[in-house]
């Protein structure tokens, strides 16, 4: 199994947005190629969702997040005209464990339930605990189990 490289000063960056946004979670992007590699934090709206509306939107950000769409989309467009990857996807859980659950699954799967979006793009989720960083951990899509596996990361 591959495992996940991250240069420690973008790795330092998420887990300082995820202590500075406990208790809700946060989220944003990795962007990368051969030469650079950026982190891109994007505003999580799905308390202002919550807010809106309970009933569509049941949980607020603590245990969820929905990324502002103007910003995601900004994100994609800097890819395309950077030529860069998306290597990375991140959020994370307050006093939660770093795990994938199901919701991320079907979030990561958004187009269809059996192919992720990004195939190639690792997802990971930091636990922070009392606003503290706990534990981060990458999840890798395996095509011969058809889910995502945990898989090391590393800091460099
Ligand atoms: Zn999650």
């Amino acid at each position: 199994m591959k495992s996940v490289t991250l240069r420690k000063a973008n790795f330092d960056r998420i887990v300082a947005q995820a202590e500075r946004e406990f208790p809700f979670e946060c989220c944003g992007f990795v962007i990368a190629n051969d030469a650079v590699e950026e982190v891109r934090p994007i505003t999580n709206i799905q308390n202002g969702k919550h807010a809106e509306d309970p009933i569509a939107f049941a949980r607020d950000a603590r245990t969820a997040f929905l990324m502002e769409p103007r910003e995601h989309l900004a994100v994609m467009n800097e890819i395309d005209r950077r030529r860069l990857n998306l290597s990375a996807v991140y959020h994370s859980h307050p006093d939660h464990d770093a795990y994938f659950s199901a919701t991320d699954r079907a979030q990561a799967c958004s187009f269809d339930p059996g192919e992720p979006d990004y195939p190639d793009t690792v997802y990971i989720v930091i636990s922070v605990r009392a606003g503290k960083f706990a534990r981060a951990a990458a999840f890798r899509w395996d095509p011969a189990s058809k889910d995502f596996v945990e898989t090391e990361l590393e800091t460099t």
